[in-house]
């Protein structure tokens, strides 16, 4: 497992930026986290990094963005989607095979009806700083935490833990 964390927006999307330079097509990235964890600023960056130039938002409503970069990035928000049927509904493995990168917020919550080879980043607020810290300070900090799951990743999450070499950070570390 890899933790990194960042005290900004900007620095959630560099990371993403930077994890971006390894995507491949047929990518799969799934985003957890609470709301207002950083799952949409992270895609943001991911996508700048691809070359879109469109104002990637939240598709709550829409379910599924796809935007043209260097690679199709497709951008998935499965919030409000409770049946796994859904889910499949939305054809997610030939979304992969048009060779494209697919980034699911909420998609941990679903995983069972998603292929089951993809990178999960786990989004989380820094709650014990937040807590100790009343001047607010610490509102902007989140911690990240990488999990690779089948095969394509994890042959590749050494790779992951160098391009986001910058942002490493153990939660037990001190600061
Ligand atoms: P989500 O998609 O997980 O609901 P968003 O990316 O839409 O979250 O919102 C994250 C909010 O938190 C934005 O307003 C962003 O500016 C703010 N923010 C503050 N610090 C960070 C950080 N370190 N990483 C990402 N977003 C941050
Ligand atoms: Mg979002």
């Amino acid at each position: 497992m890899i933790f990194a964390r960042t005290t900004s927006a900007a620095e959630t999307k560099a990371l993403a930026a930077a994890l971006a330079v390894l995507a491949r097509p047929g990518d799969l990235l799934l985003l957890a986290g609470d709301l207002g964890a950083g799952k949409t600023a992270f895609t943001q960056g991911y996508g700048a990094a691809l070359g879109v130039d469109d104002l990637i938002t939240s598709p709550t409503f829409t379910l599924v963005n796809t935007y043209e970069g260097r690679l199709e990035l497709n951008h998935l928000d499965v919030y409000r989607l409770d049946a796994l049927s859904e889910v499949f509904d939305l054809g997610v493995p030939e979304m992969l095979e048009d060779g494209g990168v697919t980034v699911i917020e909420w998609g941990d919550s679903v995983a069972p009806a998603l292929p089951s080879d993809y990178l999960e980043i786990r989004f989380a607020f820094d709650e014990i700083s937040i807590a100790l810290d009343a001047t607010g300070a610490s509102d902007d900090i989140r911690v990240l935490e990488f999990i690779p799951v089948g095969p394509r990743w994890s042959a590749r999450i050494r790779t992951v833990a160098t391009a986001i070499a910058p942002w490493i950070h153990e939660p037990d570390e001190e600061d």
